[in-house]
């Protein structure tokens, strides 16, 4: 498994929970016609979308030196992936599409 592979898994999941999260709160807004107490059933969503873009921001990390590599592999791709043109860690210039094993610390 390269490090690009494992990034690009973690940021899926991430944006997997993180559009549940939207979906939850804007299907509930939706039903609830915003109005109590459906409302409220709403809310978890929000919580969990917020929680889903802080991670995905914050808490994906470069594998190898644990930079805050969110924002970097975020932008510019599609939120299930990370763009090609994106081929090293900014803050320990590791080539992402080297292999895993090869770069863990001991
Ligand atoms: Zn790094």
């Amino acid at each position: 498994m390269t490090l690009r592979e494992l990034i690009v898994k973690r940021k899926r999941m991430g944006a997997i929970v993180t559009y549940l999260g939207l979906a939850w709160f804007v299907a509930w807004m939706a039903l609830s016609g915003a109005r109590p107490p459906w409302l409220f059933v709403a809310f978890p969503g929000f919580a969990v979308f917020f929680a889903g873009t802080w991670y995905l921001l914050f808490f994906l990390r470069c594998p190898r030196c644990r930079g805050r590599i969110g924002y970097t592999v975020g932008y510019p791709s599609n939120p299930f992936s990370i763009s090609r043109k994106i081929r090293f860690c900014p803050f320990c210039g590791v080539a992402l599409d080297s292999e895993l094993e090869a770069n863990r610390v001991v």
